[in-house]
């Protein structure tokens, strides 16, 4: 259980998440065969669309799942390394408790605000060989330039057809992260990368920022010293860097 956050509303999803994750998804490695039926089951839900984007190397479908269809267009993937579950968990938990709860701090009205698209999972074989990489071997967040991967090109479509305004690229990182100098381990880190060698600032890298901002503000309460800065440097081969550059934040 948590304490008591004293932002209403960041206590009463912390509340929600108490009572109604799904506990098989809380642990510390997740392959396709855990998410599938969650995934299933989420896929029926009247206001969620499921669709089949592509296959990974193996044949292993990748699902995208989309709720709302407002004018603001969010993309989040997960397990793009697939030994780094945290998030698969994390969204799939907040997806059926988006649908199934009420939030108090949302406008009912939500579904017309937003376009909601989430890709659970997108490198299954690593997921199931609990290796970073694909089953060929690459690191598909280094694949943005070559797209060798079926995964990354999996991926580098939906950016092109959906333009998300704003894109959640959702990682796990090493442990031995710390957050500053602090010594403290970073539990969390963001990063609003760069799209340019010299990393200057537009306006989709600056509401990158400031979402980053209200998201730190709102778990500070519960992580405070161990919210990290990710290293920003620009990485020409990356996802978020070639994200970026298409004026997503
Ligand atoms: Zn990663």
């Amino acid at each position: 259980m948590h304490t008591a956050h004293p932002h209403v509303p960041a206590n009463a999803i912390a509340s929600l998440w108490d009572k109604h994750h799904t506990d098989n998804l809380n642990r510390a490695h997740l392959r396709f065969s855990d998410i599938s039926q969650v995934v299933e089951q989420l896929a029926q839900h009247d206001a969620i669309t499921s669709s089949v984007v592509g296959h990974a190397c193996s044949g292993t479908p990748i699902t995208r799942l989309t709720v709302g269809s407002g004018p603001l267009i969010l993309l989040a993937w997960t397990q793009m390394h697939g030994d780094e579950p945290t998030a698969t968990a994390a969204v799939l938990d907040w997806l059926h408790i988006l649908l199934t709860q009420q939030l108090p701090s949302l406008d009912t009205n939500w579904q017309s605000l937003v376009t909601l698209h989430v890709i659970p999972m997108l490198n299954p074989d690593g997921a199931e060989n609990r290796t970073r990489v694909n089953a060929q071997g690459i690191d598909i967040n280094r694949d943005a330039k070559a797209l060798q991967t079926p995964e990354g090109r999996v991926l580098w479509e939906q950016v092109q057809s959906l333009k998300p305004d704003v894109a959640f690229n959702l990682h796990d990182q090493n442990p031995y992260y710390t957050a500053g100098e602090t010594g403290e381990t970073a539990t969390i880190a963001f990063l609003a990368p760069a799209f340019h060698v010299d990393k200057h600032v537009d306006a989709a890298r600056l509401r990158a920022k400031q979402l980053i901002a209200c998201m730190a503000d709102a778990i500070q309460h519960w992580l405070p010293r161990h919210i990290g800065r990710y290293d920003d440097t620009y990485s020409l081969r990356s996802f978020g860097d070639n994200i970026a550059a298409t004026g997503a934040s």
